[in-house]
């Protein structure tokens, strides 16, 4: 096995091309290959050592998170707890401090597993992926990134290099939960994500829902932004739970079964828009919106 210690972009986008695997934290992918899930790769090119890659940057009032931030940075960003919230909410929750301290986003969105956490948030907050190649960059909604379980619309030669957030209108608010049977080391159940914008009134303007383990990827609940539009936030909670639980095509597995996962997302995605209804109007829930509202796993 090979393994290059890159410390700039064009390293690492020439050993990509090469035929190497890039790897971050290694939270995934050491451990993955540990628990015999998958032979590490013949030729690795760590990325953590690349400048840049590691910035929170406001560009043109979009948000630019480095692929290399770690979960740690994210649940602590003044910018992302702020705007972004959800995604703070989520990125609180994944592991424990030492897996936080060294996993990174690009590596949770990039590992294109139905359960990851920061995936649900990003696709309600409408991020998009940067990807660079030797001589390529290109920007990829999420949507079209996860197309299987542990599988991207990637190639092989593509870095992640940036995720970007696009500005947050005002009275607007975000949330992610999840259902958890412990309060660490945990992989979703179930988990919603949800972002609203409210008028003065208090009622819903318009909104996005993703869910979390309940499908091949995370998914986007069709239809969200219409159903709630008008509705006071009680009411779409309610509205929201039931779509959720009719779209939801999990599987059965250790953690749950099909038909327990088809109910509880409907109960995790009424209190995501319920806490992200919240935040919209002001209300300093903290993050993350499992442990403020007693979510999941009992205290
Ligand atoms: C004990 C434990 C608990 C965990 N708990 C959770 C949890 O609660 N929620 C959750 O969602 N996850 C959890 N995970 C999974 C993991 O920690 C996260 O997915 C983490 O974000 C992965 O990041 P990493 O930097 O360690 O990725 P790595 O392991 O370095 O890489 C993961 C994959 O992504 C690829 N990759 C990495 N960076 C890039 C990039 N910039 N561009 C292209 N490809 C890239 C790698 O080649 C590899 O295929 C847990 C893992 C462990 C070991």
């Amino acid at each position: 096995m090979s393994l290059t210690i890159a410390t700039s972009l064009d390293e690492v986008l020439t050993a990509l091309a090469a035929g190497a695997r890039p790897i971050a934290g290694g939270t995934d992918l050491v451990v993955g290959a540990r628990q015999g899930k998958a032979p590490l790769p013949d030729s690795l090119v760590a990325i953590d050592r690349v400048a840049g890659l590691s910035e929170i940057e406001s560009v043109d009032g979009q948000v630019r998170i480095g692929a290399g931030v770690t979960h740690s940075r994210l649940m602590s960003d003044p910018l992302i707890v702020q705007r972004y919230t959800g995604l703070a909410d989520a990125a609180a929750l994944i592991g424990s401090p030492s897996t936080r301290n060294v996993g990174t986003i690009g590596g949770n969105v990039m590992n294109g597993s139905p359960a990851m956490d920061t995936g649900a948030p990003l696709l309600t907050l409408g991020a998009v992926v940067e990807l660079h190649s030797v001589g390529n960059t290109r920007r990829v909604a999420l949507s079209d990134l996860w197309t299987g379980p542990g599988r991207t619309s990637a190639n092989p030669d593509e870095l992640c290099v940036y995720i970007i957030l696009p500005e947050v209108p005002a009275k607007s608010g975000s949330a992610y939960v999840r259902l958890e049977y412990r309060r660490a080391m945990e992989i979703a159940v179930v988990g919603a994500a949800a972002f609203v914008v409210l008028a003065e009134d208090g009622s819903i303007v318009s909104g996005r829902v993703a869910m979390t383990s309940v499908a091949p990827t995370i998914v986007e609940l069709a239809g969200a932004s219409e159903a709630m539009a008008g509705l006071s936030p009680v009411e779409a909670a309610t509205v929201i739970g039931a779509m959720a639980s009719d779209q939801a095509v999990p599987i059965s597995d250790l953690r749950g079964s099909d038909r327990y996962r088809r109910h509880t997302i409907g109960v995790m995605a009424a209190r995501a828009l319920d806490a992200a209804t919240r935040r919209a109007g002001g209300e300093p829930i903290r993050v993350p919106v499992n442990r403020s509202l007693g979510i999941g796993a009992a205290r």
